[in-house]
């Protein structure tokens, strides 16, 4: 039943080892006794009562909804509900149980790392073709300057709301802040819709997205789901474009950098902020590389003496 269980969930050979802290035991005799067909909430409900998973099968479903066991479905109006996967699971794993993750091997974790960027990538090219068509677009379509990110916040009809980036909290290849993904989505399979997310007034969505710059965050988003802030170091979309070779695409650069070298101070702000290298030090000197800039524009309001400046693509 175990060995289904894992097969059904999709968890790959690296998080073998460790499916006990993934799911709880009653997840698993459900997992071990599912297939990956749509239930009905009374099909659920006598599946739990035949595997004898007593308390109440309501609180069950929603807390393995919550937890990313289970999927919503939509059919004709009504609800049904189907097994997730360990895609789906790891990301609110680790960005809901940090510490049950932070307690996996540190060498463990980073093979788990590699095969959901692999995985990410693989899921990401058609919706990359598709929006290079352009038919829709892809999760943090472009960047966005500081200035147009708040703008952006101002403009929306309805109330953000905020939750763990899940990037950060999967990979933790950095220590910059976590609570910075800003999300639009209420529907079902949303953050929001399996009981996270802490609601923002416009204000308080703004003060996010300053800190996330003071801290070197690049602004992404494709206007309709999220405003990200985002790392080079965990976030899942850069890091598939860059091995996707997709710089410059995914995200869409709008924006050149004009570095007026003869104003530059070599502070090293920029250098320290620039999350591809673009702006570094070499010996006591910065330069600046062109070809290694993303078009992020977060250098901008880091440079002291206005040495950095943008024009648009
Ligand atoms: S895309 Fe950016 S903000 Fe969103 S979860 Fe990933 S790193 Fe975090
Ligand atoms: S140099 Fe380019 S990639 Fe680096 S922070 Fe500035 S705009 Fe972003
Ligand atoms: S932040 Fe401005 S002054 Fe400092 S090194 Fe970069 S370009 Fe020069």
């Amino acid at each position: 039943m175990y060995d289904k269980a894992a097969k059904l969930f999709e968890i790959p050979e690296p998080a073998l080892p460790f499916a006990d802290s993934f799911l709880n035991d009653e997840e698993r005799r459900f997992l071990g006794a599912a297939d990956g067909r749509d239930y009905s909430i009374e099909e659920l409900h006598s599946l739990l009562k035949k595997l004898k998973i007593t308390g109440d099968p309501d609180a069950f479903i929603r807390e393995a909804y919550s937890r990313g066991v289970l999927d919503k479905a939509e059919n004709g109006g009504t609800i049904f509900y189907r097994p997730a996967n360990f895609y789906r699971r790891l990301a609110f794993f680790a960005q809901y149980e940090p510490e049950l993750w932070a307690k996996i091997p540190a060498e463990e974790r980073k093979k788990i790392d590699e095969w959901y960027v692999e995985q990410y990538m693989e899921k990401a090219k058609p919706r990359l073709e598709a929006a290079l068509m352009g038919e829709g677009l892809i999760e943090n379509a472009f960047f966005y300057t500081l200035e147009e990110t708040l703008a952006l916040i101002d403009s929306l009809g309805f109330e953000p709301y905020v939750v763990p980036c899940n990037c950060k909290s999967v990979a933790m290849n950095c220590d910059r802040p976590r609570g910075v993904c800003i999300l639009f989505n209420r529907g079902i399979n949303s953050e929001w819709d399996r009981g996270h997310g802490r609601p923002l007034t416009k204000e308080e969505a703004k003060k996010i997205i300053i800190l996330a710059d003071r801290n070197g965050l690049m602004h992404t988003s494709e206007e309709m789901a999220a405003i990200c802030n985002c790392c080079g170091d965990c976030c899942y979309p850069i890091r598939a474009s860059r091995r996707i070779g997709a710089q410059g695409v995914w995200p869409k650069r709008r924006y050149r950098i004009l570095w007026n070298e003869k104003k530059c101070v070599g502070c090293g702000k920029c250098a320290k902020i620039c999350n591809f290298r673009a702006f570094r030090r070499v010996g006591k000197r910065v330069i600046f590389e062109e070809r290694d800039c993303w078009g992020c524009t977060v250098c901008k309001s880091h440079c002291p003496v206005g040495a950095i400046s943008i024009e648009k693509i």
